[in-house]
């Protein structure tokens, strides 16, 4: 409410100006009702395109929701082996479901293994070379091991 009186008193002082600068030339009405319909149709303007603004970014706020929700998708069976669930599964959450086939209610344990990765050694033209080798030597190993085979 206050802000519209306050909205309603900015456009009637910005319309006086102009009313003022203009009244010899075209009239203190004429510039007036001019003033006041050129802010309306200005602020009408300004308002829908920052509905459309607000409408496309509740559509990329929505896309990458979806986009995260797909991250947590997990497909497991149900202990009846009757019916496969599609579920979003988070670790903070419950994730109890309920099998639609057996009635019952199906909750997903999340098994969080800690695995340690190994980095990739920067490998040179001339290491490489080492490698390739050391590939030749061990198919000539595994010769020698099917000659002793036979
Ligand atoms: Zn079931």
């Amino acid at each position: 409410m206050i802000s519209i009186i306050v909205s309603l008193l900015i456009t009637s002082i910005i319309s006086l100006f102009f009313s003022f600068g203009l009244k010899d030339i075209i009239g203190f009405w004429q510039a007036f009702s001019i003033a006041t319909g050129l802010q309306i149709i200005i602020a009408l303007i300004y308002k829908s395109f920052r509905i459309e603004q607000r409408k496309s970014s509740n559509i990329t706020i929505r896309s990458r929701f979806d986009e995260l929700l797909a991250l947590s998708e997990v497909s497991f069976k149900c202990p009846c082996d009757k019916f496969t669930f599609t579920e979003e599964v988070f670790i903070g959450a419950e994730n109890i479901f309920k099998c639609p086939t057996c009635n019952s209610n199906v909750k997903a344990k999340i098994n969080l293994t800690p695995i340690l990765q190994t980095d990739v050694l920067s490998v040179g033209a001339n290491d490489m070379q080492m490698i390739i080798e050391s590939g030749i030597d061990d198919t000539d190993t595994g010769n020698d091991l099917s000659e002793k085979e036979i």
